[in-house]
């Protein structure tokens, strides 16, 4: 296409009347706005790309680009330990305003993976914005299947005193919103809705995340799901990349299940 438009354009490309001029014009614009769309496709894609990974070896590569000095023969509790000394002095900037909850629910996810878990975290916001509930995955710790950070948090939520003035029997009253690290999976995103909050989150789940998914639950489940809100938060590349590597940090050592 690209070398039909160029033969056009240098047929064109002689001494010109006005009519030739406006189509030269017209051509000129047309190629800059192919281009332009085409270099955005592609960094879109890119963006997209980072937050699949598959194997150590990228995990590692993309470990060692972020601005934490690690470096690829790191042991893991020495990367471990630089991601936490960045994430301690990480100072959440209002041009991303759930960077205070991104930085919070990965600090959880480190905990996590720190302890020899999988690195996810969430955490639970009210309607001031105020984090009154944390917690991380524990299966791997704990042998439980359940134990996911989403299911963590709300489980431990409702079986505090302070949940009282949050609930309605089981259901929570309007203006809770369950923060996670991660795309909720779909055990987590239909009890973080069955609980009656809003969902946010931080790094997309590619391949696993339910709230991309919503058209495929059961209509029941998809109605009950449009009543609340879900959304990826307002977060930086920075937070986002690291909470994806935390999610994906299982590939350090291989743990989980074999
Ligand atoms: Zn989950």
């Amino acid at each position: 296409m690209f070398k039909r438009i160029f033969i056009n354009f240098k047929k064109i490309s002689g001494p010109s009347n006005d009519n030739q001029k406006g189509m030269k014009k017209t051509l000129v614009i047309f190629l800059f706005v192919i281009l332009a769309t085409s270099l955005y496709s592609q960094q879109d894609q890119g963006e997209h790309n980072y937050f699949i990974t598959h194997t150590r070896e990228e995990l590692i590569s993309k470990l060692v680009d972020l601005p934490c000095n690690i470096k690829p023969d790191d042991p893991i509790k020495t990367i471990l330990n630089k991601l936490e000394v960045f994430l301690d002095n990480f100072q959440p900037a209002s041009d991303y305003p759930d960077d205070i909850y991104a930085k919070a629910a990965n600090m959880q996810a480190l905990i996590s993976v720190k302890q020899g878990g999988y690195g996810i975290g969430s955490v639970l916001i009210d309607s001031d914005g105020k984090i009154i509930a944390a917690a991380h995955n524990s299966q791997i710790q704990k042998h439980r299947s359940d134990l996911h950070a989403e299911m963590t948090l709300l489980t431990n939520f409702e079986s505090s005193h302070k949940a009282k003035k949050y609930i309605n029997l089981y259901v929570y009253k309007p203006g809770l919103t369950v923060f996670s690290s991660a795309e909720p999976c779909p055990m987590c995103f239909i009890r973080i809705n069955t609980a009656g909050a809003d969902t946010r989150y931080c790094t997309p789940g590619p391949e696993d995340g339910m709230v991309t998914r919503i058209s495929c639950l059961p209509l029941s489940w998809q109605e009950m799901a449009m009543k609340h809100k879900s959304e990826i938060g307002k977060c930086s590349p920075i937070m986002q990349k690291i909470a994806h590597l935390l999610f994906y940090s299982y590939l350090l050592d291989n743990r989980g299940p074999k």
